[in-house]
């Protein structure tokens, strides 16, 4: 049995990690700034702590950490939106609050397992992306980048704790995860915010052409991935990619909701400059290679995206 401390721990993938670590067994603290909604159904299994609170508040943090033999640090602003209007709030979170509960963790010699991001890979054309790829990104006045720069300053920092402080760390790189209870309808990434506007009837606004890809992983698969690389000693000191390997096209996305929900919205087009202004980019391809994570913990996503949309839209239609 592992203590666990998992920060983000009531958000989308969070309130998932938490579950999955208390159906096997072990104690569990979420520290989180925002509302318990999504971990209510924990509180009763005994093994469950809810914090709510900043991960900027240091004696917290450090209160939380000294309890805890693994750290999941999953807490971020992780909206593509708040890159543009909240740069700042973004660095704050993801590098200040991150370093703090870093700089903790190896002063404890608690495993820290690090949510970083696909993003960090930026817009390199040469897909897929291996966990040693470039980082390509444009330059620091389009606030897109904020994002990808905090959380590979962070990846950096991890290698730099585990040389020179021996903290034992693992990397993960999350591609497009979404799924049942994972965000508030409209808000945050594109499954989400197509879903209110198919549920409400409204069109359906596909950035661009719609032929910029991604390869979305469905919440469960991840969570698996994400526990298993915590616990695994094998994992220890590398960076992971967690995602499916199937491209799809954000046109493609919207097409299959439509079918897989039954739904007749109208699918509309609009220009990236118009829906975020000039400081902003898109990414045209993003796939991982996911072959380091096959061989070293034997994971792969399994659920397939027909699938994972259905139970998603159905989700979400519950009343
Ligand atoms: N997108 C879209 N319509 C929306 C929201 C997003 O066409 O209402 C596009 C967005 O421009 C991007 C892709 O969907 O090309 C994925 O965006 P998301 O916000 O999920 O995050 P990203 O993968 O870019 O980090």
């Amino acid at each position: 049995m592992k203590r666990v401390l998992v920060t983000g721990g009531a958000g989308s993938i969070g309130s998932y990690v938490c579950e999955y670590l208390i159906q096997r067994g072990h104690e569990v603290m979420a520290l989180d700034n925002g509302p318990s909604l999504k971990v209510e159904h924990l509180f009763d299994s005994g093994r469950f702590k809810f914090v709510q609170d900043s991960i900027l508040v240091k004696d917290v943090v450090e209160r939380l950490v000294d309890q805890a033999d693994i750290c999941i640090h999953l807490a971020a602003i992780a909206d593509p939106k708040r890159y543009v209007t909240e740069p700042l709030n973004v660095l704050n979170v993801n590098l200040k609050g991150s370093l703090g509960l870093l700089d903790h963790c190896s002063r404890r010699g608690v495993k820290f397992v690090f949510a970083s991001t696909s993003e960090v890979l930026g817009k390199n054309p040469k897909v897929p992306w291996n966990e040693e790829a470039d980082r390509v990104l444009g330059p620091p006045n389009i606030n897109r980048w904020c994002y990808s720069t905090g959380k590979a300053l962070i990846e950096h920092y991890c290698h730099a704790y585990g040389q020179q402080e021996k903290l034992p760390f693992v990397i993960m790189r999350f591609f497009n995860v979404y799924g049942p209870r994972c965000d508030d309808l409209g808000q945050g990434r594109v499954i989400p915010i197509f879903l209110e506007k198919f549920l409400k009837g409204e069109p359906v606004v596909v950035h661009g052409d719609g032929q910029q890809t991604r390869c979305f992983t469905f919440i469960e698969d991840a969570t698996q991935a994400v526990v298993e690389l915590a616990l695994n000693e094998a994992a220890l000191g590398q960076c992971f990619n967690i995602g499916s390997d199937r491209e799809t096209s954000i046109l493609e996305l919207a097409q299959t909701m439509k079918r897989v929900g039954g739904f007749a919205n109208e699918l509309v087009f609009k220009p990236h400059l118009e829906v975020f202004g000039k400081s902003y980019e898109d990414i045209p391809r993003r796939i991982p290679d996911v072959s380091r994570i096959k061989r070293v913990i034997g994971w792969e996503a399994t659920t397939g995206l027909e699938d994972g949309l259905k139970r998603t839209i159905d989700f979400y239609r519950q009343p």
